[in-house]
């Protein structure tokens, strides 16, 4: 506990469940441990919270100062089509002078105040030096990823072909290398107007005055000191892993737990692409034979295909089949019955990974359920789909080797036959004992980094010290 009078933090989280989850745990722990006075304003690109964001947002302390923006007005004169992704921007861009209103009463109160902003949100810098606030950077990924956003607008101005042509594989101080067809979404589309939004931020990021990042030292030891030696980059603070905690259990239970209840202990695949990953039809049918034939338990969260997006967040709106069984193969469900399990909607994963019955994840490698993964020790199944996640999924195959990749076939597809084999491996296989024993290495190295006067405790001091400082 550092005491001081009160001094300010005001969090800004950019629309959709992979920002809100890491921010409002983040927020959590500095109303828990300090006594800074943190309000947490949200942004949504609806009229209304989903239950899910609500049962998020219900996990909150009372001391906490929460302002929830619903859908800009302007939103309803977008042209039919708008993509998502640019209705996040959008909702953005409108809310800034409401933010603005926002921050100045704040500042009104108590003359010093800090602002965290995401990665969507270093629109609000402008904002905040004008009105005389220091900025923080809270980026929800990884230091491998981090180290790319800050290099990015470098290797733009350096080289003007599409990054897949790249004649050898990036290599970032401490990291892996990374070949161009891995980098992140959108910067595989050069020319592109989302490459082009993508560069100008990535420009902002060193204006911040110092990075919270969601990983830990152990994690990435190389990437996490060359970025700290890094003169050129702002102070990095990595606080991870933060994962959603202390949430109020379902009141009347979710249907998958009930079910997990009843499977033996260690013996089920999770299987999920996150809050927007989608598979195209034919990637479903092969996804469902392959579990099939791998004759192991399952739980497996099927989302409605599309042909042309991965993550339903970057698709127009499309009419959504929200019953399974009119997009997988016939009678998959009666087959896979005695040891299958499909939901179609949000399911409370840290739930489902802390359960006794599950024993693997097979993910999209989005990286708030890579941590979540990692703190219930969980080992993985590695499949990419967009954002960072081919990123990640180099680190936690090549480089962490807590998770098994799949290999494509000639048609970017990932057959049946190896879905399944990849599947038995890490459930049954010799390979799961090796993996098993390098996800309990990294599980001990995140209890350690957050435990007391672990590195990433350390970090929060440091950061929570500099904010009382004020
Ligand atoms: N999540 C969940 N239930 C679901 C799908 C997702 O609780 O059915 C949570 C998951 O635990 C994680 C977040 O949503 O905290 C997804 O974040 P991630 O970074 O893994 O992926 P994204 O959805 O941003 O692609």
């Amino acid at each position: 506990e550092i005491s001081s009078n009160h001094q300010q933090v005001a969090i800004l989280v950019s629309p959709e469940m992979g920002h809100l989850i890491p921010a409002v745990e983040f927020a959590k722990k500095l109303t828990i441990h300090t006594n800074l006075h943190v309000t947490l304003i949200t942004q949504s690109t609806s009229s209304s919270l989903s239950m899910a964001e609500q049962s998020i947002l219900d996990t909150l302390p009372e001391e906490l100062n929460l302002v929830c923006l619903t859908a800009p007005s302007q939103l309803k004169n977008l042209p039919e089509g708008t993509l998502a992704i640019n209705v996040i921007f959008l909702t953005i861009a409108y809310n800034l002078p409401l933010l603005r209103t926002i921050l100045e009463s704040l500042v009104c109160r108590n003359s010093r105040l800090a602002l965290v902003v995401d990665l969507l949100g270093v629109e609000a810098l402008d904002m905040a030096t004008e009105l005389g606030i220091s900025s923080y950077l809270f980026y929800t990924s990884n230091c491998m990823s981090l180290s790319l956003s800050l290099h990015i607008p470098k290797l733009d101005a350096e080289f003007s072909g599409q990054y897949r042509d790249l004649p050898k594989p990036l290599e970032l101080p401490g990291c892996l290398p990374l070949p161009g067809k891995d980098f992140p979404d959108p910067l595989p589309l050069r020319g592109t107007e989302g490459y082009a939004k993508c560069i100008s931020l990535a420009k902002r990021y060193s204006e911040v005055k110092g990075i919270i990042v969601n990983s830990f030292d152990e994690l990435e030891p190389g990437a996490v000191k060359a970025l700290k030696e890094n003169l050129g980059v702002p102070r990095i603070y990595p606080v991870g892993p933060v994962v959603q905690s202390g949430l109020a259990k379902a009141e009347n239970g979710y249907e998958c737990i009930k079910w997990l209840d009843e499977q033996p202990q260690g013996s089920v695949l999770y299987v999920s692409f996150g809050s927007g990953g989608t598979l195209t039809g034919a990637q479903i049918e092969e996804l469902a034979w392959g579990l099939e034939m791998s004759g192991q338990r399952f739980l497996w969260v099927a989302k409605s295909p599309h042909e042309h997006e991965p993550s339903s967040a970057l698709a127009t709106a499309q009419s959504l089949k929200n019953n399974p069984a009119e997009f997988l193969p016939i009678e998959f469900m009666e087959r896979t019955k005695g040891f299958g399990m499909v939901v179609s909607s949000w399911v409370p994963q840290m739930e489902v990974l802390s359960h006794a019955s599950t024993a693997g994840f097979l993910t999209h490698c989005g990286w708030n359920s890579t941590l979540e993964s990692i703190v219930n020790h969980v080992p993985l199944i590695a499949w990419p789909l967009y954002a960072e996640q081919k990123l990640n999924s180099v680190l936690l195959v090549e480089g962490l080797k807590i998770a098994l990749g799949l290999v494509e076939d000639g048609d970017g597809l990932f057959r049946r036959e190896e879905i399944s084999r990849v599947i038995k491996c890490l459930m049954e296989g010799e390979e799961r004992k090796k993996i098993r024993e390098k996800m309990r290495e990294v599980n001990e190295a995140a209890t350690r980094a957050v435990g007391k006067s672990g590195s990433s405790s350390r970090s929060f001091m440091e950061l929570v010290s500099e904010w009382m400082s004020y």
